[in-house]
């Protein structure tokens, strides 16, 4: 006993908890120093090239092809021959074992998808690593196991594939995004062009040596990149059937006023601006990590963020002190370090757009809280950050920051809650603290939101369908419904 105590005194207590740096290699990863675009099973040339970067320290990646309306009618020219020339007409349960091989092939060589993701993205490792490359596996498991039933899901309705789908995906879940569209339209037999973001296209662009692998046919899928004019000219194609978009409200509406009276087919996933409600018999410690993960979950960069969180007014103060100090444990800094809870901004035109809305919280009056943290010199990056003293008409509980930043309100009653929670042009998504079932039931039913989540937040599952109501858009991906838009009914 007496040793004992003696090697305790040795060895003493540590008073210093700060994680050790543990960042992944980026050895497994290959960056070609130029890309062209996946037309037809081969690599087309660019004539025009821009910079796609690292957001951690904007450390140039790789030339990107900004493609032209020329390459575009090239990429959509050979979905349709391959559409035709034998992808529609392929029986599911062949289609169905390409989608499986992409799936295992996802698997597979998951650790490089990551790695890549979170370098040209700037979202943690341990997202990359844990949700958005398992998750997009997992939808093309999901919809290879449809291919070969679509009879069933849709009995006595003879469904048949749409045609060429042109898909247009933002920069918060490149390679998800992808999976998101890619996976349903062609389980259902559509052969696909699709654009990544401008500022994230190397996962899409990794994907296509995945497609090679899986031994698809040439021109099932085509990847184009390049900036905003690209997806124009996709939606402009005349041979497209089908557009699918992620993105800005701004830039959806635009392509729905483009598309009135063309006859092409369209769902649109917008914006978000999530009321998550916490009542007062809610486990405050399970909320508050749900808060957390709600906001700050991809700095933020996500349209079902929880980004208005609505407190009842009893446990206002235990609350915001219990997330105030759960704030100050949130590791800020490298994206490829596996200790990162919060990676850089993907882009300096989002940094600067959260900053003008930052400022203009203070400006209106909110109390702003930011966590003491270091943040490196280089590159995009803002500290998560809680408004309290928030009104319903100040900016940052309005529009949507798309960052690391939330807006704390208060209410008495549910029906108050809930006329706030809806008070807004969006209706993506929803969150329901409480332990009362019928409470969460009552509220379901009332929240103007495509989906709501009860004591949880951000849960995904290929399984369940996703969309909006209102200014989020129309349309779900995602389950047996985001087979729908993929497919035609008439006779
Ligand atoms: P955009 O809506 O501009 O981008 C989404 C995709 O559409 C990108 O691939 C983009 O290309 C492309 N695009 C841009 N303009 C057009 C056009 N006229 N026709 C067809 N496609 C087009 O979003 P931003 O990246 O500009 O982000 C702005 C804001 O949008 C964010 O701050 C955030 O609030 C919101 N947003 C919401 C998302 C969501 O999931 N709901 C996702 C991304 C952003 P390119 O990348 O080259 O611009």
């Amino acid at each position: 006993m007496a040793e004992l105590d003696k090697t305790q005194r040795e060895v003493g207590v540590p008073g210093d908890w700060t994680y050790a740096s543990a960042p992944e290699s980026r050895d497994i990863v290959h960056i070609d120093d130029r890309y062209g675009y996946f037309v037809g099973g081969k690599w087309l040339e660019p004539s025009e090239t821009y910079e796609t970067i690292a957001p951690r320290d904007e450390e140039p990646l790789a030339a990107i092809g900004q493609a032209t309306a020329e390459d575009v009618g090239r990429a959509v020219a050979a979905a349709r021959e391959a559409y035709a020339d034998g992808w529609s007409a392929l029986p599911g349960s062949e289609r169905a074992k390409y989608l499986f091989r992409i799936a295992r092939l996802l698997q597979e060589r998951s650790r490089e998808f990551a790695v890549l993701e979170s370098l040209n993205g700037g979202k943690p490792i341990k997202e990359s690593r844990d949700v958005d490359i398992p998750l997009a596996a997992a939808h093309f498991f999901y919809y290879a196991g449809w291919a070969d039933k679509l009879e069933y899901a849709f009995p006595n309705r003879r469904p048949r594939p749409v045609g060429v789908a042109g898909q247009i995906i933002p920069w918060n879940f490149p390679l998800l995004m992808l999976a998101w569209k890619v996976a349903p339209a062609l389980a259902c037999g559509n052969t696909v062009v699709l654009k990544p973001a401008e500022t994230t296209p190397l996962t899409a662009l990794l994907f296509c040596d995945v497609l090679r692998q899986a031994e698809l046919p040439p021109g099932v899928v085509n990847i184009v990149t390049g900036d905003g004019r690209t997806g124009a000219a996709i939606v402009e194609s005349e041979d497209v059937d089908k557009i699918a978009f992620t993105g800005s409200t701004e830039v959806g509406k635009e392509i729905q006023r483009r598309l009135a009276g063309s006859g092409k087919r369209l769902t649109l996933e917008l914006g978000g601006k999530a009321a998550n409600i916490v009542f007062d018999d809610a486990a405050l410690d399970q909320a508050v990590e749900g808060i957390v993960n709600g906001i700050y979950f991809n700095q933020g960069h996500v349209c079902c963020a929880g980004s208005r969180l609505f407190v009842q007014e009893s446990i206002y103060e235990p609350l915001v002190a219990k997330l105030e100090r759960r704030l100050t444990t949130l590791r800020v800094g490298d994206p490829l370090d596996k200790n990162t809870d919060v990676g850089a901004i993907n882009s300096a035109a989002q940094l600067e757009k959260i900053q003008e809305l930052v400022a203009s919280g203070k400006e209106e009056g909110a109390e702003i809280f930011q966590p003491p943290c270091v943040l490196p010199e280089k590159g995009y990056w803002f500290a998560p950050t809680v408004f309290t003293n928030v009104a319903q008409s100040y900016r940052i509980a309005q529009e949507e920051i798309f960052g690391p930043v939330l807006s704390v309100l208060t209410f008495r009653t549910p029906e108050e809650a809930l006329e706030k929670a809806n008070n807004t042009p969006y209706g993506l998504s929803a969150g329901v603290w409480t332990e009362k079932g019928s409470r969460i039931l009552w509220m379901a039913q009332r929240l103007r939101a495509g989906v709501v989540w009860a004591n949880t937040y951000n849960r995904f599952d290929p399984g369940s369908p996703f969309g909006g109501y209102k200014e989020s858009g129309f349309g779900r991906e995602g389950g047996r419904h985001g087979l729908e838009p993929y497919l035609r009914f008439d006779e």
